[in-house]
């Protein structure tokens, strides 16, 4: 082999190995393809999910190809300026089919992280679990200027930048209702399903609070953008 060689051959392959990694590794395997609102929640896309933070534009890509394939419902807000800042927020109104208790202001990626939680894994659990549709989620709220558990002197709350959803309970299309505070104990289908949606909801958001977690979160999930991978 003449001198060289070596190195053409070494181009030539990681030219094959790009090509291939880009064309046939599904994007959840695949650190450099974009997020799609479908990818299962690898560690590669929860990573990817962490950086939409820092890429506002990306984000919004994410958000509007969401809403376009009818995972979730929302329309650009104005951003928050005072003691709290929110920049390029969203007005979530819906998921899809999934209606919710009343729209709520959202940052990119809370909206990113909630569709894609809701639609692949809050709508095929309730289907599973209690064989009924999840129809409407009820909520405490997402965004409040405020310190963490209305601390003086306290860092600034995920709500305090719209990145957080305090989620209390869903309801079914067979007219049942799942109440946080009422049935995260409930030993039957309820409970089940309550606690089902909880741990579901940590591969999707940087850190999930639930009852389990202290007094404050008895009746609702917290599931926020902070963290990586905190499920209590
Ligand atoms: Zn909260």
């Amino acid at each position: 082999m003449k001198k060289g060689g070596g190195l053409v051959t070494g181009i030539v392959i990681a030219a094959v190995m790009g090509y291939w990694l880009y064309d046939y590794l599904p994007s959840h395997y695949n650190p450099f393809a974009p997020l799609s609102p479908t990818d299962p929640p690898t560690m590669i896309t929860r990573y990817k999910l962490r950086e939409l933070a820092k890429q506002p534009e990306a984000c919004m890509a994410v958000l509007n190809q969401a809403q376009q394939l009818k995972m979730i419902a929302f329309r650009p807000a104005p951003d928050v300026r005072g003691d709290c800042t929110v920049e390029n927020p969203v007005r979530v109104t819906r998921f899809g089919d999934v209606a919710l208790s009343s729209s709520f202001l959202a940052s990119c990626p809370l909206a990113v992280s909630s569709a894609m939680f809701v639609q692949q894994r809050a709508v095929p659990a309730a289907q599973t679990v209690a064989g009924s549709k999840l129809t409407r989620i009820d909520h405490l709220g997402s965004f409040a200027c405020r310190n963490i558990y209305n601390r003086p002197g306290a860092r600034l709350s995920e709500h305090a930048t719209a990145d957080a959803l305090d989620i209390s309970g869903f309801r079914l299309a067979n007219g049942e209702r799942l109440s946080v505070v009422r049935d995260w104990n409930n030993q039957a289908q309820k409970g089940a399903l309550l606690r089902q949606l909880f741990s579901d909801s940590c591969a999707f958001y940087g850190n999930a609070l639930g009852p389990e977690y202290n007094a404050a979160h008895a009746d609702h999930f917290h599931l926020g953008m902070r963290g990586f991978g905190i499920c209590r």
